[in-house]
């Protein structure tokens, strides 16, 4: 499942990036771009426009985001669409939303400083911005976000 969110919702875009879904995201955008766009790629709207996406566009093609706070967004649409167990934290470019590529140990030698180079537990690389990306040298801000996520399954707040 992908989807298109519209100009309102960087942050729950950012974020279903981060794990790993595959969404578009412009910071500037007409309402009647995004459809257009939504209905070509067959992508979900995620929306919290109650206007012409909600008129043009039905359910289950579109989804109306209730919260403004992105904690409680990203719940929503990995509940609604049960998406909780295709999470895969750290795969897609949050720049340029392609899927990353796994990268040897020994080609990310001279990309990366020596300390990441001994500590990281894997590393990947974007073919879009060609940056490198790794796991496993800090449990970090992000990773306790993404913990604090997880444990949320199921629990969107209604009303
Ligand atoms: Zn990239």
């Amino acid at each position: 499942m992908t989807f298109v969110a519209d100009c309102m919702l960087g942050r729950l875009a950012k974020w279903l990036k981060i794990l790993g879904f595959d969404v578009l995201y412009f910071s500037k955008a007409e309402d009647k771009d995004l459809v257009e766009l939504a209905r070509r790629e067959g992508r979900v709207l995620l929306t919290r426009d109650t206007g012409l996406i909600e008129k043009t566009v039905k359910r289950p093609n579109r989804l109306f985001v209730r919260s403004d706070v992105w904690e409680d967004q990203v719940v929503q649409v990995l509940d609604e669409f049960e998406l909780w167990g295709e999470v895969r934290p750290n795969t897609r470019c949050i720049e340029c939303n392609l899927p990353l590529k796994p990268l040897s140990r020994d080609r990310a030698r001279n990309l990366v400083t020596p300390h990441v180079r001994e500590n990281a537990s894997s590393f990947a690389v974007c073919s879009g911005c060609d940056r490198v990306f790794w796991q496993g040298t800090h449990y970090g801000d992000m990773e306790r976000k993404i913990e604090r996520l997880i444990e949320r399954r199921g629990k969107t707040i209604t009303g």
